[in-house]
């Protein structure tokens, strides 16, 4: 009974023997029992444990889904045996922020396949203030039709302001205060692992610091910690430097751990500002502040045109009433100034490229400034009139390459993905949903030696896992759950572009997920052993 045989036909092997033969165990108490000392020992691999240290030989045995035994095991007796001979045995990746959740919950992409390529086997999910409230039918959801990776999830703050203030921009009166707090313990009651917020976007945007400090606080009571795609990565409102002070600010008030999501330096304007950023968060930490950041390693974000190029106070209502300001005559002028320095905070046309774009999916894989010149339009021009008709996705390459490195080398960097589920072929997806975590070994470890590589697995397991309080997993030691990446380092590899997104990693040779074997010989199993994680566990 190797670690191949499907879930479902486990299930259905044990109903028919529970039929036939009504006296028999059922099939786990027959694999409990059977002679097998461990289900699954990894032999020969050079362990990577997560905590930073250097690699070590040892051989690794799994019982059920928990490694039982490092060391000296090869002689036992297990169900299935892999050899490890030539690769690196990691835990399995932990991502500090993915928007994977909604494809998760579809049956086509619930198999997780981009991700276990990667060999990430945990997901955060609910990430800058957005995703699902109702923490519990957003579990039911995932489980419903198997679940790939492990989820863990968070409670988001914009989505729980537009529930009970709507996208207005003003303070909550002292009642709806009252129902967004409830709301947040009621999140982290159901297992939520802390806050995240998105001050960038609306209506996340329209909360003031104390809010965020009052709503963390609730977190902080559940040992939760906090994370916020802050206000400003650029220099579009308070600036950079303030927006990172803010997410310090809330961890010293609310006295819980606090991440700088996706951290960049977005645009010309603040380019190099990795600098005063990194002096202020170890400031921060040396005064006694839990304070971290994550990290994706692209030069370029990903987001919607609106919220890149539109101001704040013209969006307040919703996409009607946006496009309603668009198209009055007094408004547009102002609206369209706007927009114009935006675009220069972007660094202009032709550094934003399409994803998606429902209306009309030509334009996907194109940049703004093409798609303008070949319908003989401005880019400002054609920026408005797409976005009267829909809500474009952009790929938006703003990031400079010293800050990049500087901000990867801090200890206190987690690595992130930032990314989706899409389906194959569908759009023109960031590639960062199918390559960052090999490209992060690959292009800063192995090919320009920005960090070493048990830097990166650590940023990547034992780091996140502290972060948010996962205890059992994101280390390679006895009692912990069986998550494991094994990979050989020479083939590892992203091949996902900004041209042909669509694209698995490579060289991801084997991929545990609580025991279960859910990638072999780089090709997925049909094990869906994902589970959705409860912080209250
Ligand atoms: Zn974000």
């Amino acid at each position: 009974m190797a670690g191949t045989v499907s879930k479902v036909a486990k299930n259905i092997l044990a109903a028919f023997l529970g039929l036939v033969v009504s006296s028999c165990a059922t099939l786990s108490e027959m694999r409990a029992g059977h002679e097998y000392e461990y289900d699954t020992l990894i032999i020969n691999g050079k362990i990577i444990d997560g905590t930073g240290n250097p690699w070590y030989y040892a051989d690794i045995a799994i019982k059920n889904d928990e490694i039982v035994k490092i060391g000296e095991v090869k002689d036992a007796a297990a169900g299935k045996t892999i050899d490890a001979s030539g690769l690196y045995v990691t835990p399995g990746f932990i991502d500090a922020h993915s928007h994977a959740a909604s494809g998760l919950a579809k049956p086509e992409l619930s198999d997780a396949k981009p991700l276990l390529l990667q060999g990430i086997t945990t997901v955060f999910v609910n990430p800058d203030g957005g995703g699902a409230i109702d923490l519990e039918k957003q579990r039911r959801e995932l489980i419903e039709d198997g679940l790939g990776v492990n989820v863990a999830q968070m409670i988001p703050h914009g989505l729980i302001r537009r529930k009970v203030v709507g996208m207005e921009d003003r303070a909550p009166a002292v009642d709806e205060m009252k129902e967004m707090k409830r709301l947040v313990r009621k999140g982290m009651q159901s297992g939520a692992f802390g806050l995240s917020s998105g001050p960038f976007y609306a209506p996340g945007s329209y909360a003031t610091t104390d809010e965020l400090v009052e709503l963390a606080r609730q977190a902080a009571e559940y040992d939760g910690a906090y994370a916020s795609h802050i206000r400003d990565e650029s220099n579009y409102s308070i600036g950079l430097e303030a927006a990172v002070d803010e997410v310090i600010q809330v961890a010293r008030e609310a006295k819980l751990p606090a991440v700088i999501t996706h951290i960049k330096a977005l645009g010309p304007p603040v380019w190099g500002l990795s600098e005063s950023i990194v002096a202020n968060v170890e400031k921060a930490r040396a005064g006694g502040v839990e304070i971290f950041a994550d990290q994706y390693p692209y030069m370029a974000s990903a987001t919607g045109l609106i919220s890149a190029l539109v101001p704040r106070w013209a969006e307040e209502g919703g996409h009607d009433e946006l496009v309603e300001r668009m198209e009055n005559p007094k408004l547009l002028p102002k609206i369209r100034s706007q927009m114009k320095e935006n675009l220069a905070r972007r660094g202009g046309a032709d550094r934003i490229q399409f994803r998606y774009y429902d209306p009309d999916s030509t334009i996907e894989g194109r940049t703004l400034k093409e798609v303008a010149a070949a319908r003989n339009s401005s880019p400002l021009e054609m920026a408005v009139a797409l976005i009267k008709e829909g809500s474009p996705g952009i790929v938006s390459f703003n990031m400079k390459k010293e800050d990049v490195h500087r901000f990867m080398r801090q200890r206190w960097m987690m690595t992130s993905s930032d990314g989706g589920l899409t389906a194959l072929g569908q759009g023109v997806p960031h590639p960062r949903n199918y390559g960052t975590f090999p490209r992060k070994i690959r292009k800063y470890v192995v090919e320009k030696e920005v960090i070493d590589l048990p830097s990166a697995i650590r940023s990547m397991t034992t780091l996140p896992a502290q972060v948010f309080g996962i205890t059992n997993r994101g280390q390679i030691r006895e009692g912990t759950k069986a998550d494991i990446a094994i990979f050989d380092l020479e083939q590892l590899t992203d091949k996902a572009t900004f041209q042909q997104p669509h694209q698995f990693s490579e060289g991801m040779e084997y991929v545990l997920i609580n025991g279960e074997l859910a990638v072999e010989a780089d090709k997925l199993t049909s094990e869906r052993a994902g589970r959705v994680l409860r912080h209250t566990d």
